[in-house]
């Protein structure tokens, strides 16, 4: 048996009909970038995350940009993020010409609160917590830990749609904003780039609608130098006919994840669900010992289980990032990690023979590996 890591087609493929009916819909519209498929998205996404406001935009790293530069967040200014994530975390705080700085994280590569207090200086004005592998951070302590410091609190939710509290308090509804991304590899995908804000703040809002069209009012007059980058109506679309789906494929999400940590080995630490919250597991990650992690992975490939790392190089230790003045052992747990973990093949038309598959070939794997 082949297991990819992922396989766009088998989603895009069972709703074909209705992609194609769309496609042609917004094509004889004539109408391409702002228009219906955009404001009925927007309304619908605000509504799924139970915010008042959900501005559409190009991808989920300008998401976080226009955030950030919403909130007057520039040069001289330090935004911490953590070191386990994808390098738009980083990148989004240097683009607006802020300084990341790196926090350490916890076993469940979420932000790690304990470093965190050692890392606010003058300079701090936000936190961004990085809801990775669609597990929501600890976000009564967050708010708390930023209240205090009088910070913001930015939530990068790109893997985390739909992810829930015990409150049943969605991702994207608690800090300032929350930026989602819609890029195919994520939980709600669209057929190229795109992304979401999501904010209870008119003022947010109203100035993020504009910076994501260039800082405009009107057609004629431009009020702040914004970008552009908004989410197109075809793309607006797509995301729109996905939208009747996330439920169901967010619970398939959770039932595959739920079979691989009831018959994974116990000899390898698995995720860890929190009492009442619903994590969405973008990401299903194990940790084994570090010494059989990429001998682990190569023999899983070569059984027909493809596997990934995220993230295999730390964002304090990524080449562009040298200037910061970073050296290994600076973030020791998030090293640590991103030596020892393994993604496996998780996503939702991902079939029952082959859940099995991967199960038994990793359980063989590690029992012949750890003893
Ligand atoms: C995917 C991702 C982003 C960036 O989203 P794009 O739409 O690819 O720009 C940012 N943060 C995290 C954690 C992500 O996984």
């Amino acid at each position: 048996m082949k297991i990819p890591f992922v396989d766009l087609s088998r989603e895009a493929s069972s709703i074909s009909d209705e992609l194609i009916n769309i496609t042609s819909k917004v094509i004889n519209s004539g109408q391409y970038v702002f228009g219906p498929h955009l404001d009925l998205f927007e309304e619908q996404f605000a509504h799924y995350c139970n915010v008042k406001f959900a501005i559409g935009v190009g991808n989920g790293s300008d998401a976080l940009v226009l955030i950030m530069k919403s909130l007057g967040i520039g040069p001289g200014d330090e935004v911490i993020c953590p070191a386990n994530s994808f390098i738009a975390s980083a990148w989004s705080i240097v683009a607006v010409g802020a300084k990341p700085v790196f926090c350490d994280v916890e076993n469940d590569f979420l932000i790690s609160l304990e470093n965190l207090n050692q890392l606010v200086t003058k300079s701090t004005k936000a936190i961004m917590a990085v809801h990775l592998t669609g597990k929501l951070c600890d976000m009564n302590k967050l708010t708390k830990f930023c209240e205090v410091n009088e910070l913001f609190l930015i939530e990068d939710s790109a893997q985390a749609i739909g992810a829930e509290d015990s409150n049943n308090k969605k991702a994207g509804s608690f800090g300032v904003a929350g930026a989602f991304s819609l890029h195919p590899l994520k939980n709600l995908a669209v057929y190229g780039d795109g992304g979401v804000v999501t904010t209870n703040s008119p003022e947010l809002s109203d100035k993020i609608m504009k910076l994501r069209n260039h800082g405009l009012v009107n057609r004629d007059k431009c009020l702040v130098w914004g970008l552009n980058t908004r989410l197109d109506e075809l793309q607006a679309a797509y995301a729109l006919v996905k939208m009747k789906y996330i439920e169901n494929w967010t619970k398939r999400y959770i039932s595959i994840a739920k079979k691989y940590s009831k018959n994974i080995s116990n000899k390898v630490i698995k995720p860890k669900t929190r009492f009442g919250y619903r994590d969405v597991f973008h990401n299903y990650i194990i940790i084994v010992p570090e010494e059989i992690r990429d001998e682990l992975m190569s023999k899983l490939l070569a059984l027909g289980v493809d596997t990934k790392i995220h993230y295999p190089i730390p964002l304090h230790l990524q080449p562009c990032s040298s200037s910061l003045g970073y050296k290994e052992g600076d973030l020791p747990k998030a090293e640590r990690l991103s030596k020892s973990m393994i993604s496996l093949p998780i996503y939702p038309l991902l079939e029952e023979k082959e859940i099995n598959y991967v199960v038994d070939v990793l359980n063989e794997l590690i029992d012949q590996f750890i003893k």
